[in-house]
């Protein structure tokens, strides 16, 4: 028997379709784009950005209020006063948001505000956190560690699963290899491996898989012909001022191109990406 016994397509042969709010749905026919900025840095500026996405033909909104940066120095997010704005956003333009959930601490304030709690791939292996979203009703957005075999982040998604939340979508975003042009180094065969191991959806993040706004586009069509579930991408209006992430972030023009990109390469794999 798998270690992963309830991520596993053994034990679930069908594919797992999760409902994100009213209409969106994730691992079925139709694909997910979530986009917005790295991080909610400022109302007017969110607020801007998430109607920007939206007419760029997002489906549901990203941005951290709690973001884990590699410097104590960093920008760290507006914490509750972020979550605020989000959930703005989302009344404005009616799309659900996802937001990254830190430390267990924080999760009960996180859960009044977001549709998804996201898991990022540095705590991909905190237990405590896994357990605790886990016994949440909210779907959660686990995100590969960055040094996770694909085995271990199934064991990850198993630990949401076995706490009794069956709603994990699983993000690919880049692994860490000897190659440092790029950021990390996106894993598409782990999105295949994923696909045929389990019955979970698994969406790709293009912009922490590569760190270079340029490479987002191409990675993103590779991801969807590869079989993933959609894509979550970080889209900023003015790139280089960005607090955190500015290099890999895509302006709203780039990003509503890549869409229309994105569009042809869906039907040509039997996919749709719904337009509202
Ligand atoms: C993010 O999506 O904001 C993020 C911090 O990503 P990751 O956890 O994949 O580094
Ligand atoms: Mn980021």
């Amino acid at each position: 028997m798998k270690t992963y016994r309830l991520a596993s397509r053994e034990e679930h042969p069908d594919d797992t379709i999760i409902k994100i709010g009213e209409r969106l749905t994730v691992g079925g026919r139709e694909l997910l784009v979530i986009a917005g900025p790295c991080a909610v840095e400022g109302r007017e500026l969110y607020l801007e950005a998430a109607e920007l996405v939206k007419a760029g033909g997002a489906h549901m909104l990203r941005g951290g209020a709690y973001k884990p940066r590699t410097s104590p120095y960093s920008f760290a997010g507006l914490a509750q006063e972020g979550l605020e704005i989000l959930r703005e956003a989302s009344r404005n333009t009616g799309l659900p948001i996802v937001t990254e959930v830190m430390d267990a601490r924080e999760l009960p304030l996180v859960c009044q505000y977001a549709d998804v709690l996201q898991v990022g791939s540095r705590n991909m292996q905190n237990y405590t956190l896994l357990k605790e979203v886990g016994k949440t009703n909210k779907p959660v957005l686990l995100k590969r560690g960055f040094a996770a075999t694909i085995l271990e982040w199934l064991l990850a998604a198993e630990y949401i699963l076995a706490a009794g939340n069956s709603q994990v979508i699983l993000c690919e975003r880049g692994i860490r290899t000897f190659e440092t042009y790029t950021r990390n180094t996106i894993d598409l065969g782990a999105v295949v491996a994923v696909k045929e191991l389990s019955h979970l959806p698994v969406i790709v993040d293009p912009s922490h898989g590569t760190g270079r706004a340029s490479m987002v586009a191409p990675i993103a069509r590779a991801a969807i012909a590869a079989g993933a579930d959609g894509i979550v991408v970080e889209v900023h209006q003015n790139p280089t001022e960005a607090l955190s992430d500015g290099f890999q972030s895509l302006t709203p023009t780039c990003f509503s191109h890549m869409i229309d990109e994105l569009r042809l390469v869906a039907e040509a794999v039997g996919r749709v990406l719904p337009t509202y």
